[in-house]
């Protein structure tokens, strides 16, 4: 049952026996841990098509997106809308989609919202995870600053405008933050030119590592890295690496 107002929308799955079955039994991996797990998404675009889809259907308890902008026709080469949602909030039709792939009880609420503007309307970004897949460093400053201040743990991705690569960083409830990765970050306040090219392939191999980054946090799977970088073209450019706090970071600690 869909419950709207005007700016935000909410839907509760229903469980289906059996759907979890082949990944119970993964090494580490706890399927009660998952369906406590609530997770918030900043961003419905490029990046979240290929993370929040697959946190639905492996269960997770509860996925709230937070997205400003409408569904256009050039979104569809790989974000997660349809033909009929043109025109619509991406966080509500985001929704609308991901409750025909939740097979749990999963609760995913969209908010029609900029970030800075769910903080200012006192909107619940309550958490145990925080995805941060927006297109701008001010967007992400903002998110690191506020969820390092509430200790929540926030995952960073970005693919690049040739669409060859991208990273992943995970800033943890504390120790190493955006500003140790990217301190030049703190004070671009640029926004990427409409139009920039954007395709799937490099969003799908940055968004699975994301997803497994979700788990890592929150349950036994391994994770020896804290920044990943993956590139299409050359493996040997990839990298794994775990950040260290920087000593003059430009960010409060
Ligand atoms: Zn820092």
């Amino acid at each position: 049952m869909f419950t709207d107002s005007r700016s935000s929308t909410s839907v509760t799955g229903t469980a289906i026996p059996g759907v979890h079955d082949r990944q119970v039994g993964i090494p580490g991996f706890s399927q009660s841990s998952l369906g406590r797990t609530r997770v918030l998404c900043i961003g419905a675009g490029g990046l979240m098509a290929f993370i929040a889809p697959t946190l639905v259907r492996k269960g997770v308890g509860a996925i709230t997106v937070i997205d400003h902008d409408h569904v256009e026709s050039s979104n569809l080469n790989r974000q997660r809308f349809y033909v009929e949602d043109i025109g619509e909030p991406k966080a509500f039709a985001l929704v609308k989609n991901l409750a025909r792939e939740c097979f749990s009880e999963t609760t995913i609420t969209g908010h029609r919202l900029y970030f800075t503007e769910a903080v200012e309307q006192g909107i619940d970004l309550s958490a145990d995870v925080v995805i941060c897949g927006v297109d701008n460093n001010q967007t992400r400053i903002e998110v690191a600053g506020h969820f390092r201040a509430t200790g929540t743990p926030v995952i960073f991705c970005a693919v690049s405008a040739d669409a060859d690569h991208g990273y992943v960083f995970v800033q943890e409830g504390q120790g190493p933050c955006l500003g140790c990765l990217f301190p030049d970050s703190v004070n671009d306040d640029r926004y990427p030119c409409p139009g920039t090219p954007a395709m799937a392939d490099i969003l799908q191999a940055v968004g699975s590592l994301v997803v497994y980054a979700v788990d890592s946090l929150v349950m036994a799977r391994p994770r020896n890295w804290n920044y990943r970088t993956v590139h299409l073209s050359d493996g040997n450019l990839d990298g794994s690496q775990t950040i260290a706090t920087r000593q003059n970071c430009p960010l409060p600690h």
